[in-house]
C-alpha cells in the first residue's frame, strides 16, 4: 500500500515480506511427508515517511509490526521487497555503507531493561555508540553523555549510576538518550511505553514529542495501543495478519475509520475524538497466521463479509487521503445492496 506525499519521503517500504520457515525437522518432515511450513509474519506491505513526520502502526500483537520495525534497522533480512532510508538501501547495512548508514538510523525497544546492560555505568551505556561510530575523544564523549542526559530530562550526575538504580520510565529516557547519541535522522520506536505505568507513559511520549521537533527527527511508532497512537503520530497505518490494511492521516482515521478492521479496534476504546461510537470489545480471534483464511484474511471476523471476501485478496484503493483494502469499500457495499 503506497500512500503519495509531496517531496521525497525519507522512509520507503516498497512490498517488504518476511516470512519465517517453521517446518518441522527434515527428517519429521520427510517421513511424514509434509511440505515446509512458512510463516508470512509480514507480507506486501509498502508505506512511505515524510522527514519528521510520525507513522504509527496498529494492530493486534503477531500482525506482523514488530518485524517491520525489525526489517527497516537491518535486524531481519527481507524476503522479498525493498526498504530505503533517503534513497540507500538497507541491505547496505551489511555493505561498505553500513556504518554511516546504521548511524542514521536507530531503535528503541519495549523493555529498557532488558535493552540496557545492567553492570555498566549509565555514562558508559550512552557513550558506547559513540565509541562504536565516531572519532571523538573520552572528554568530547563525556561532553556529548551531559547534553544527552540534559535532552532527556536526566541529571548529568545520573551518569555514574546503574540501570538498577532508576524508574522505568528513567530507564527508557536512558535507552532514548543511547539511540540519540549519533545524532540519527530516523528512530523506530517498538512499544516504547508499554512496559511503563500509564503515569509516566505520557511524559516519556511528550519527551519524544518535544525532541522530535528540536531535532528534526522522524517515527516510526509501533504500538497496540490507539490513545497512545493518537497522542504520537500524523499518520496511522493499521495491521492485520501481515499486511496493512487501512492507512490514513490520524485525525481521518480516528474520524472517519474504512476498514471494518478499523472501526473495530476503535469502538474498543474510549472515544477519543468525541464522535459518539459506542464502545464494543473487539470480537473473534486473530487466526492462525500459519494457516491464515483464503481472499481476506479479516473475513471470519468480518460483519461486512460476503462471498467475494474468502475468494479475492481486496487490493488497496485511494478514497480521499486514505488508502484502504477491503472489496466493501471498494464497491460501495451497503448494509441493503445485494451480495
Ligand atoms: Fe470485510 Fe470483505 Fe472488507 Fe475483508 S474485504 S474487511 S471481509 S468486507
Amino acid at each position: 500500500m503506497n500512500d503519495h506525499q509531496p517531496g521525497k519521503p525519507l522512509v520507503e517500504v516498497r512490498d517488504a515480506a518476511r516470512w519465517f520457515d517453521v517446518s518441522a525437522p527434515w527428517l519429521e518432515r520427510v517421513l511424514a511427508r509434509k511440505p515446509r511450513t512458512m510463516l508470512r509474519a509480514v507480507d506486501g506491505v509498502s508505506f512511505t515517511i515524510n522527514r519528521g513526520e510520525t507513522l504509527a502502526l496498529v494492530g493486534e500483537s503477531g500482525c506482523g509490526k514488530s518485524t517491520i520495525a525489525r526489517l527497516l534497522v537491518g535486524l531481519y533480512p527481507l524476503t522479498r521487497g525493498e526498504i530505503q532510508i533517503d534513497g540507500e538501501s538497507i541491505t547496505e547495512l551489511n555493505g561498505p555503507k553500513g556504518p554511516s548508514l546504521r548511524r542514521r538510523l536507530q531503535m528503541i525497544f519495549q523493555d529498557p531493561y532488558a535493552s540496557l546492560n545492567p553492570r555498566w555505568r549509565v555514562g558508559r551505556i550512552i557513550a558506547e555508540p559513540l565509541k562504536a561510530h565516531t572519532k571523538m575523544s573520552p572528554a568530547e564523549q563525556d561532553a556529548r553523555v551531559d547534553e544527552l542526559l540534559k535532552q532527556v530530562g536526566l541529571d548529568p550526575a545520573d551518569k555514574s549510576r546503574y540501570p538498577h538504580q532508576f524508574s522505568g520510565g528513567q530507564r527508557q529516557r536512558i535507552s532514548i538518550a543511547r539511540a540519540l547519541a549519533v545524532r540519527p535522522e530516523f528512530l523506530v520506536c517498538d512499544e516504547p511505553t508499554s512496559a511503563l505505568d500509564v503515569s509516566v507513559q505520557a511524559q516519556v511520549l511528550n519527551i519524544m514529542k518535544d525532541l522530535q521537533r528540536e531535532l528534526g527527527l522522524t517515527y516510526l511508532f509501533i504500538s497496540h495501543n490507539l490513545a497512545v497512537v493518537h497522542h504520537v503520530a500524523d499518520r496511522v497505518g493499521v495491521m492485520y495478519l501481515g499486511r496493512i490494511v487501512e492507512i490514513a492521516h490520524r485525525d481521518e482515521l480516528f474520524k472517519n475509520p474504512r476498514h471494518p478492521y478499523t472501526r473495530m479496534l476503535l469502538s474498543a476504546i474510549p472515544d477519543i475524538e468525541g464522535h459518539g461510537r459506542p464502545r464494543t470489545p473487539v470480537a473473534g480471534e486473530v487466526p492462525n497466521p500459519l494457516n491464515p483464511p483464503s481472499g481476506c484474511t479479516f473475513h471470519p471476523r468480518c460483519p461486512q463479509a460476503r462471498p467475494l471476501c474468502k475468494e479475492t485478496t481486496p487490493q488497496p484503493v485511494r478514497i480521499g487521503v486514505t488508502e484502504v483494502a477491503c472489496h466493501a469499500v471498494e464497491h460501495s457495499w451497503t448494509s441493503e445492496s445485494d451480495a
